[in-house]
């Protein structure tokens, strides 16, 4: 059962000021200061949105524990977020500032989510590349719903090219400089694909897999740019959320979308809405995070792969 509570005073703000990784490198890390949209960018990027019905964002998968450095989500939890270009093709500016803006929104929207079932969270942010350079890569493969060109590389080919020798220095850090319990890295990459979350398995290589992460496109495949639903939806995974569709994990005779379309069409792993605010997350998901210790036996149904 899904707890409501009017815990409205949780909303207050649930970001916080961002500290910022520590910079190791000359393309390193600064303070964010974001630029709220104005109210007419607000109204052209719906507009634009709406022009395109995309339903649902097709991602990897797989079962898991919750393990790694994005562990539960509750408490404080650091969030580095790098933006990656290719020399032919990099981040303007603004476009930049407007997707961090998203990523608040998304982790405004967790807070609220979070606190509906009594959980609270917040959120503090570090960057690379937002005020100056982004992150040059030499190649940013084209990520499909088949899992083909998903990499679980990013983490540590990313924060040696920003200075750390394994990923693990990086969580070193957040337990020495922040009193945040939980570290996620978001990579926002200027191009084309189906974003994904990669995450630690027990029994893989610690100093490579421990930090935990997600790759965001700014485009879907299909056209329109980035939603914030999605930037929550990888974030969900990062903490053991499933996949509420189809997907390649799930088995072929069991049609897990049909379900949730029955039971809860608004959840977020089921489905992403170009309005974060008409969604929720159910008491499947909420049962993954740790939110919900309700479990039913139902459940499990849905788990990837069974
Ligand atoms: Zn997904």
């Amino acid at each position: 059962m899904k707890i409501k509570c009017l815990l409205l005073t949780a909303l207050l703000l649930a970001v916080t000021s961002a500290g910022f990784a520590r910079p190791k490198a000359a393309t390193v890390a600064s303070n964010v200061i974001v630029k709220n949209l104005s109210a007419a960018q607000k109204a052209e990027r719906l507009r634009s949105l709406s022009l395109t019905t995309f339903a649902k964002n097709p991602l990897i998968q797989t079962d898991d524990e919750r393990a790694g450095s994005a562990d539960t989500l509750s408490g404080k939890v650091y969030v580095v977020s790098i933006f990656i270009s290719t020399p032919d093709n990099p981040w303007k500016k603004q476009d930049k500032l407007n997707t961090f803006e998203k990523q608040r929104e998304a982790q405004n929207w967790l807070v609220e989510q979070a606190a509906e079932y009594d959980v609270e969270l917040e959120f503090e942010n570090g960057t690379y590349g937002l005020n100056g350079d982004d992150i040059s890569v030499e190649n940013i493969p084209v990520s499909d719903k088949t899992g083909k060109g998903m990499s679980t590389e990013w983490s540590s080919y990313l924060l040696k090219k920003i200075g750390y020798k394994t990923p693990l220095g990086l969580w070193d850090w957040v337990e020495e400089k922040t009193d945040c319990t939980n570290l996620q890295v978001i990579v926002f990459s200027n191009s084309k694909g189906v974003s994904y979350a990669s995450y630690y398995t027990p029994g893989t290589d610690k100093e490579k897999y421990f930090v935990e992460l997600a790759l965001v496109h700014r485009y879907y495949p299909t056209g329109p740019e980035l939603y914030s639903s999605t930037i929550a939806h990888e974030t969900l995974h990062l903490y053991g959320a499933w996949d509420l569709y189809n997907t390649y994990k799930h088995k072929k005779e069991k049609d897990v979308a049909a379900k949730s379309k029955q039971l809860f069409p608004n959840d977020i792993m089921y489905r992403v809405s170009n309005n974060v605010a008409e969604q929720d997350i159910n008491e499947v998901t909420a049962w993954r995070l740790g939110w919900n210790d309700d479990e039913k036996s139902w459940y499990k149904w849905f788990e990837p792969g069974k």
